[in-house]
């Protein structure tokens, strides 16, 4: 079976890989580039095949990184079947509206500052918009359920439980005699909302993603613990504390552990406001989807509770209400998007507090040094918000330790149940995944770099050193995913 990956080949953002099987060329997964404008320029660039050539889509899960270019593939003529599970289908509607969105906003807004220099032509049109966004979900097919085999022409597809956010999936793919695994996001065994990953059948290849593959994640219990003491620490402060959160799974997650810790009397109960109308649609997925989660959250769902909801929640809807926040006297908690604070409704929350000695900002996911969030955290002294010089008096916090993905020891658990496979590494940085293949080979592992855009044959190729040739050199720095 021969794979080409046209995304998170070397890097880890912007999956795509085409996959060519004796009944056609299928892709799995189409994600957006996000990280800055060299990858960001990326989403430009043709697909390199027709896309009404393609057979179908098959997607492993609903981060933008992995959904977010779908509807560029639908406006360039794709018109088969987006295989997937349902609830990713629920969220992918959810993640490409808001992204259409974010699209035709900077695009306005780059027009409105070229027309003052003349330069209205030069500024590309958005992406694409909702109505490419409403064709591609027409074409969606939540046929996928976990363990049970889906014919797609020739090919196989079995998807299992990931574990990584609310329905995501890894594949096994049957061609033939061959098997072959697609992980996509591998979740975090200790990720305190989804069950652990089903552990896979037996392959001749596995391409696994590798974000944290040379890392081993903090308990979760420590990570709780460092929570629960730095809310109770920036109570005391009096101000506001504001919690940047991404919309899936990271929003939920804090909403449940804010109402065990306020229910169990650990955390006083001051206002929580939920900011971010995303997030709120987001949330309804868990709802609807609540099979899938942990005991304790599945069983709070079946009692008729709403785990997501500590007793003090206001959802905030519109941006009036959620500019009437800045007048709000007293303590409270507001959650708001975006996650790395480069954009979206934490940007006013930021401007109006961060000046503030008594203010907490709680740091819950990754930030990429160049955001506005990396700044924080390596300790600017002032920063510029909205048009404005702001300066940094607020307490500033950093949770390190939730993880989405899974780190060395889960891989190399996936990889042991997969029996002796051929191992392929997508979705990390080069460092991080040179750090990876001397721990597969001391385990008899034959293990390679997927080459970015280059083709390879799963079950054959191999690379002197597990490394394709033309990789560029390590620059030092390691970026991780959004989540
Ligand atoms: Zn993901």
């Amino acid at each position: 079976m021969h794979l080409q990956s046209l995304g998170a080949a070397l890097t880890v953002t912007g999956s795509a890989h085409l996959l060519e099987t004796r009944g056609g060329p299928v892709l799995i997964d189409c994600g957006m580039f996000q990280g800055g404008d060299e990858l960001e320029a990326r989403n430009r660039e043709p697909f390199p095949f027709d896309p009404a050539d393609l057979q179908a889509v098959l997607l492993t899960h609903a981060h933008l990184d992995h959904i977010g270019r779908l509807p560029l593939l639908v406006r360039q003529g794709f018109r088969g079947p987006v295989y997937c599970t349902p609830p990713t289908a629920a969220l992918a509607e959810t993640v490409l509206l808001d992204s259409a969105r974010l699209q035709v906003e900077g695009y306005r807004q780059d027009l409105r500052r070229a027309r003052r220099t003349g330069r209205e032509d030069e500024v590309p049109g958005p992406l694409y918009d909702e109505e490419d966004v409403h064709r591609t979900l027409a074409l969606l097919r939540p046929a996928f359920e976990f363990g049970e085999t889906l014919k797609v022409g020739r090919l196989r597809v079995t998807p299992g439980r990931a574990g990584h956010i609310l329905g995501s999936a890894y594949l096994l793919l049957e061609d033939g005699d061959a098997r072959v695994i697609l992980s996509g996001d591998l979740g975090n065994r200790e990720s305190g909302l989804q069950l652990d990953f089903a552990p896979p059948p037996h392959a001749d290849a596995v391409v696994t993603e590798s974000t944290y593959a040379d890392h081993r994640h903090r308990s979760l219990q420590g990570t709780l613990a460092e929570l629960r003491d730095t809310l109770r620490q920036s109570v005391r402060a009096g101000g506001k504390i504001l919690i940047p959160s991404f919309a899936i799974e990271r929003t939920q997650f804090i909403l449940s552990e804010l109402r065990n810790l306020m229910e169990a009397g650990e955390v006083p109960r001051i206002p929580v406001f939920l900011d971010s109308p995303m997030a709120s649609r987001a949330t309804h997925a868990y709802f609807e989807f609540g099979d899938e989660l942990i005991p304790p959250v599945r069983e709070a769902l079946q009692r008729g509770d709403d785990p997501f909801r500590p007793s003090t929640l206001h959802t905030v809807l519109t941006g009036e209400e959620s500019q009437r926040l800045n007048r709000y006297d007293g303590p409270a908690i507001i959650l708001a998007g975006n996650g790395m604070m480069t954009g979206g409704r934490i940007q006013h929350h930021l401007k109006h507090h961060l000046w503030k000695p008594s203010t907490s900002l709680i740091i819950v996911s990754y930030q990429s040094p160049s955001s506005l969030g990396g700044r924080l955290i390596a300790g600017a002294d002032t920063v510029r918000i909205m048009g404005e010089e702001i300066a940094v008096r607020a307490q500033i916090h950093t949770i390190g330790g939730f993880s989405a993905h899974a780190d060395q020891d889960d891989l190399l658990a996936f990889l042991d149940a997969a029996g002796q496979p051929r191992v392929w590494l997508v979705h990390g940085e080069p460092e991080v995944m040179e750090a990876f293949l001397p721990v597969l080979e001391a385990r008899g592992l034959s293990a390679n770099l997927v080459p970015d855009r280059g083709r390879v044959d799963l079950l054959t190729t191999a690379f002197p050193g597990g490394r394709p040739p033309g990789i560029p050199g390590s620059d030092g720095r390691v970026r991780r995913p959004e989540e």
